[in-house]
């Protein structure tokens, strides 16, 4: 099938690696997964998803609602500020509701009935690279920090959430930091059903020591007699995605410029915003070197440089790689450049193309 660039391209099949590692957590450690849909919400693959997830969490009553209608089973609902319409909204659909504060938690109680509670719980506690994805940075708005009063609230709730990890591959560091928690929280953890170890742990990372990891979950869980959930966006989908672009043009200042029909700005935004390169396939080994930029107005619109086996001409194809998470659920519209079309190649080989935006999109984007 020939798809005019750009496009996103999905592979069940690495998908579903991914996925059969989470079976395999699943049944030798009791922990239930639900996807984090701030990071990935192409809907055209939850079929396969949801048979190995237990549901989806949300970040606003938009993406609960996305995750009852398209994906179903368990609806985490959390998001850092609602508002009422938000509750009444999400009231209706969600299994548990999440709140950030307990201000927010004592305004809404008295609207949502029978729906179980939760509360984010901010343990001091982090492993991020980034400040700027730190949950326990100064002056963090992210959860209770204050055990006192979550103790004052207590009965009101069914259970808690400490999401404390950004790209986490460090066994180690997450173990210990959980032995944290049990120490400080093991009293709060005894009263409660669940707890969720929100994301950012990349257990379906290569080499990552899975034994270990659920020998650790079971023996929590077991402590506290609790029901232990992750919320994981990027180890969900990590490798299964690419992005693929053709060279619109080569020039030059010192070095070669690929100029590509997409933009690292408007479609793999998340790479400018932490300053890393975009991965590519072979990268490093060929004689000749350029560097692959996009076609925004941005003068630091660059993927990256790279060394390629063949010298690029204009209509060559540059893949990107990696490129599932956080990468279609930020795509914008920015210089108005075409919207990379998503595609979808199924298990059985076969290749669908599931979106395929026009200028009326962004027409309608604004008004
Ligand atoms: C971002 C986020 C996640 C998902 O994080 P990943 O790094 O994509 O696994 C889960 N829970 C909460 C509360 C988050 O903010």
């Amino acid at each position: 099938m020939n798809i005019e660039t750009p496009y996103y391209i999905i592979s069940e099949q690495r998908l579903l690696e991914n996925l059969i590692k989470i079976q395999q957590i699943k049944e030798s450690s009791g922990a239930k997964f639900v996807l984090a849909l701030k990071c990935f919400a192409t809907w055209s693959v939850f079929g396969l998803i949801k048979k190995y997830l237990d549901g989806t969490t949300s970040s606003s009553a938009y993406e609960a609602r996305l995750g009852y209608e398209k994906f179903g089973k368990e609806v985490h609902a959390y998001c850092v500020g609602y508002t009422l319409e938000d509750i009444k909204e999400v009231g209706a659909f969600a299994s548990k509701v999440i709140f950030n504060s307990i201000s927010q938690l004592k305004r809404f109680y008295p609207y949502i009935n029978g729906t179980k509670l939760g509360l984010r719980i901010n343990p001091g506690i982090s492993y991020s690279n980034f400040d700027l994805a730190d949950p326990s940075r100064p002056f963090s708005r992210l959860g209770v920090i204050n055990k006192k009063e979550v103790l004052t609230i207590l009965p009101m709730l069914s259970g808690v959430m400490f999401h404390f990890n950004c790209e986490n591959d460090n066994f180690e560091n997450f173990s210990s930091n959980l032995d944290h928690i049990s120490k400080v929280y093991g009293d709060v953890l005894e009263q409660l059903d669940w707890v969720s170890l929100g994301g950012g742990i990349y257990f379906t990372k290569k080499g990552y020591p899975i034994k270990k990891f659920c020998q650790k979950l079971k023996e929590f869980s077991k402590r506290f007699n609790i029901q232990i959930y992750f919320e994981p966006g990027e180890s969900v989908i990590t490798k299964s995605a690419e992005l693929v672009t053709k060279v619109v043009d080569i020039v030059q200042n010192k070095v070669d410029i690929a100029i590509v029909d997409a933009s690292i700005e408007s479609h793999m935004l998340d790479l400018l915003i932490y300053r890393s390169k975009a991965k590519i396939k072979n990268n490093g080994t060929g004689k000749f070197k350029y560097m692959v930029t996009g076609r925004s107005c941005l003068s630091g619109d660059i993927f990256g440089t790279y060394k390629f086996d063949s010298c690029l001409k204009i209509g060559s194809t540059i893949k990107f790689s990696d490129a599932a998470g956080y990468t279609m659920v930020k795509k914008n519209w920015f210089n108005g450049l075409k919207m990379p079309s998503i595609a979808v190649k199924r298990l059985n080989g076969k290749i669908d193309l599931v979106k395929v935006f026009t200028y009326n999109d962004f027409l309608n984007n604004l008004s």
